[in-house]
This record gives structure tokens, sequence and C-alpha cells, in this order.
């Protein structure tokens, strides 16, 4: 008899993870508390309005790629994907900039704000190719068990190219003096969930995929992606439960034996907890078997969690490209405010998806599709009251800058924040991007991918190994699949 198995969750890891057992031979049972896949990339439609609710940025084309071709299939069977140029707008204090999607074109951009950046700019990013090609290659598919994973001749030899005790701060500041270059080199670490001050240089790896890998969006939106591997999945042979929630996950011993949902039980031989870490720790019907306790998660680093508005407007709105960045005030106050002060930001970096801009029909026509976000500290106390206020400051600041007003012509509105990352995901202290790439929280330092009591239980996604972010979440439910399938003593289970 086949053995089969349990996922928990379909957000990227859960599909990703879901589907690699199956193809080895795995009897799949995905269940979903959330009505459809996607986990935080599901969507939301009104009114002739198609949102995505979460990940807008598609980076590193290759993972995406390298996904379907394990399948023998390719991302072209089930979505067609454009390179947006300009990548994307970034609006400063005083000027607004678009990052061009050529190189050459960006070399020009950045020389003609400092002298000599051009160059600098070859150097940076040809260490960063290195540290992506090398991360790629001997990091990010490793489990993170232990050190010794890492402490091959080859893994040696290449760390110190990879600058893991050096701050990204001081590698960006020792390459570009102009502060706005500074900040758009800073800017992809945002997607890492910690400072600049607090990333290892090592993830100047993501300023290569900004730059060159390009930023590439699936028409119909980021969720087609889901879509197409949850149809990936299901030609596999898996089957998915939505509408179900995990109550608890049965144990015996050094085993779990199935899971209890609010609609009965369920057997399998081995489970991958694919929905957030903490949160399926406190599921384990026996509490010893734990990885990790409360203190623990709560010392540590967690990404960011935000405030989001999705806005139907009723009519076209000039000066905005696909991805735009407000970067009009200081950055490093309002990191204090999520980071080392837990507090509602005086002055708010954030951010405008407008997708209708590439694609015509996620909105109806002559009409825009707004998703606006803004980085908040995780645990915040999150109100109706102050939901609104910060949408009355940043649309402010947004009207101001475009010299357009959109507030009157918003015909669908929809706020996200702390509370719903709760309600919806079980989010612990309602975290977006999951634990944040701290130098302390890399590699083997993450939540283990394996509960280190159970012999047939792992755990998969953004609060794991590789970390947060789609293409990690790919990797992630690979990695799990593999280590799952590396210990499956078929039949010894009972
Ligand atoms: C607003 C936002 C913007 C983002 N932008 C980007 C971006 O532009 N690019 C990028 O690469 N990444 C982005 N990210 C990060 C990226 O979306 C995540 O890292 C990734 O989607 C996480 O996938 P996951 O599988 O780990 O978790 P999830 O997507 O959270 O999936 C977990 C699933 O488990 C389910 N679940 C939880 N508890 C239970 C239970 N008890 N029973 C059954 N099911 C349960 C949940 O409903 C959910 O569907 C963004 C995230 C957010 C929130």
């Amino acid at each position: 008899m086949k053995p089969n198995a349990i996922v928990i969750g379909s957000g990227f890891s859960g599909l990703s993870a879901a589907t690699h057992l199956a193809s080895q031979g795995v009897k799949v049972t995905v269940v979903e508390r959330n009505d459809q896949p996607g986990g935080r990339a599901r969507i939301w439609k009104q009114d002739g309005f198609t949102f995505d609710m979460g990940p807008s940025w598609y980076w590193m084309p290759d993972v995406f790629d390298r996904y379907f071709e394990a399948f023998g299939k390719s991302t072209s069977d089930y979505y067609e994907l454009k390179r947006l140029d300009p990548s994307y707008r970034v609006f400063t204090a005083d000027d607004v900039l678009d990052i061009p999607a050529s190189y050459d074109e960006l070399k020009a951009l950045f020389e003609a704000r400092e002298p000599g950046a051009a160059r600098q700019l070859d150097k940076f990013l040809d260490e960063a190719r290195t540290k992506y090609d090398i991360g790629m290659r001997d990091l990010v598919e490793k489990p993170g068990h232990s050190l010794f994973e890492f402490t091959d001749l080859r893994t040696i030899s290449s760390a110190f190219k990879l600058q893991i005790f050096k701050s990204f701060r001081k590698h960006v500041y020792a390459h570009f003096k102009d502060e706005v270059i500074r900040s758009i080199m800073e800017f992809p670490v945002l997607f890492l969930g910690a400072t600049p001050q607090k990333t290892p240089a090592l993830y100047s790896l993501m300023n290569y995929a900004d730059i060159q890998l390009g930023t590439w969006y699936p028409m119909g939106g980021m969720h087609r992606v889901v879509h197409a591997m949850h149809d990936l999945a299901r030609e596999q042979g898996v089957e998915f439960q939505f509408n179900t929630e995990v109550k608890s996950i049965a144990t015996r011993k050094r085993l779990t034996w199935g899971i209890q949902t609010h609609s009965g039980s369920l057997e399998s031989d081995m489970i991958i907890g694919a929905a957030d870490y903490h949160h399926l720790e406190t599921l384990l019907d026996n509490p010893e078997l734990k990885n990790y306790t409360e203190s623990y998660w709560d010392k540590r680093t967690m990404a960011p969690s935000s405030l989001l508005f999705y806005l139907g407007v009723n009519r076209k709105i000039d000066g905005l490209e696909h991805h735009n960045l407000f970067f009009d005030a200081p950055f490093d106050p309002h990191a204090d405010a999520i980071y080392q002060s837990p507090r509602w930001p005086d002055h708010p970096l954030f951010y405008v998806c407008a997708p209708s801009k590439t694609d015509d029909s996620v909105a109806p026509e002559g009409m825009e599709n707004l998703f606006v976000l803004i980085p908040l500290a995780p645990g915040l106390a999150d109100s109706q009251e102050m939901r609104q206020e910060y949408f009355n400051r940043v649309m402010a600041r947004l009207e101001e800058r475009i010299g357009t007003p959109i507030r009157p012509h918003i015909t669908v509105y929809r706020d996200f924040a702390m509370n719903d990352f709760v309600n919806d995901y079980h989010a612990y202290k309602g975290n977006a991007y999951g634990l944040a790439n701290t130098l302390r929280q890399t590699a083997f330092l993450k939540p283990a991918l394996r509960n280190k009591k159970l012999d047939n239980l792992w755990y998969a996604g953004q609060l794991t190994t590789p970390g947060p972010g789609v293409p990690p979440a790919l990797i992630s439910g690979k990695v799990a699949a593999q280590e799952a399938l590396k210990t499956l003593r078929y039949g010894n289970y009972n």
C-alpha cells in the first residue's frame, strides 16, 4: 500500500511539499482552513476587481522555473510572465525615480547621482552574483539540522565570500554615498524582514535578484502561480480539503498518527506542517513534544506585520507605476518603531501596487486596482480607528505626491492587519512575513525543519529554513518533503 501523508496548509510551502511527496509515490492530502489555496497569497474578488491579498513581487524567476521543471513542466505551461520596465518607481523626499530594467540605464542613473557609482555597482553586483550562485547551490536547500551540513570544504571555502558576519548596511555604505542610491540598494532587504544593520551582507544576493534577474509579473496576478501549483499538485494526485481546520496533531510515543479536524480524524504515516510554526506546535496533543517554548518564540525577531488596503478606484490614476515605493521619509525611525520600540510609526514608509497598470483583468475597464502596504511591528495593538487614521495619512501623502485625489473615487475598500493575520492564518503575533533573516536566525539557527521528538513530523514555510518570501517557501516545501522521504520507513508506524 502507498504510504500516505498529510500536509497542513496550502500556502506556497504546503503546495510545494505536497507535490514533491506525491511525485515520489506518497498519497497526499492537504488540509486547509481557508476556502482556497495560496495562504497569504490568496485572492479577494469584489465588484469586478481581483486583489492579490499578499505577495506582488515575482522575483528569482529561476526558482519558479526549477520548481515546475522538477515535474517535467514549465511556468509557460501555466502562466505568462512579463518583465516589468521600469522595475519599480521610487518616491524620494523631493524626486521620483524609475528604476529601469536595463542594467546600462540603471548604471547611468546611478552615475548621474554619484560619480563612480556605476563602477561601484558593477563591483557590488559581481560579489552579489557569487553569493547568489553559492547560496542557491550550497545553502538554501540544506535542511539546516546542524552546523555540520555547512562544514564541507566547498562551503567553508565559499564562506568568506559570503560576508556572513558583515552587516548589509556597512556593505552598502562602503560602496555608495548618495542617500537615494543607498536606500534603493537597501530596499530588497525589506523582503527579509530585518533592518539592513541586522541583516548579513550575504543577502546582497537580493540585489542581484532585483537588478539582474528582474521584477516579473504573472499575467492575471500572483495567484496565477498559486493556481498553477494547485493544478500541478492535483495532476500529481494530491487531494485537497478546504474549509477544514486542523484542531490537533495526534501522537503516540515518537510518532504522530494523524490529525483531528472539526469534522473528524484523519490518519497518516507522516505530517508536514506548512502553517505558521508556532501555531503548529500548539496543535500537538502533548505539549511536551513541542520543539520550542513560548519564551523561545518571544525572543525571536519576527519579520514585520503589515497594514494593508485593497482599493478599487473608479478611474485611472496617473503618476503611478505597477510597483511604487514611498521612501519619502527616513527609514530608520520607522524601523525603530518595528523592531526596537514597537509602536505605530510617525512617518511610515509605504508601498503601493497598481497591477491594473500592467493587467486589464484585475480591474473593470477604466478603473484602477490598488494595494497599499505599511510594514508594522508584529504584536502591535490593532484597531479600526488606527487603521483609518493611517489610511488617511498615507492616502493624503499619496494624493499630494501624484497630484490626484483618490479617496473620493474608491468604490471597493478592505483593510487587513495584525488581527486578520492571526484570525485568518494563525500567524504568531500577527506576523506577515514570518521570521526575520538576521544572522542569529539563519540556516541551522532557524526553528528546525523537523520535530526533534517525533520521527514523522516536519515543518515547512516562512518560519523555518530558508526564510520568508515566495521562492524560499517553494524551497522549504521541497526540502521538508525530501527529509520526510529520507526517513520514511514504510509500514513501520504502528
Ligand atoms: C502582504 C504580504 C506581502 C508579501 N509580499 C511578497 C512579495 O511581494 N514577494 C514574495 O516573494 N513574498 C512576499 N510575501 C511573503 C510570502 O507571501 C510568504 O513568505 C509566503 O507566501 C509564505 O508561504 P507559507 O506557505 O510559508 O505560509 P502561508 O501562505 O501562510 O500558508 C499557511 C497556510 O496554513 C493554513 N493554516 C493555518 N493554520 C491551519 C490549521 N490549523 N488548519 C489548516 N490550515 C491552517 C493557512 O490558512 C495558510 O493557508 C508577502 C507576504 C505578505 C503577507
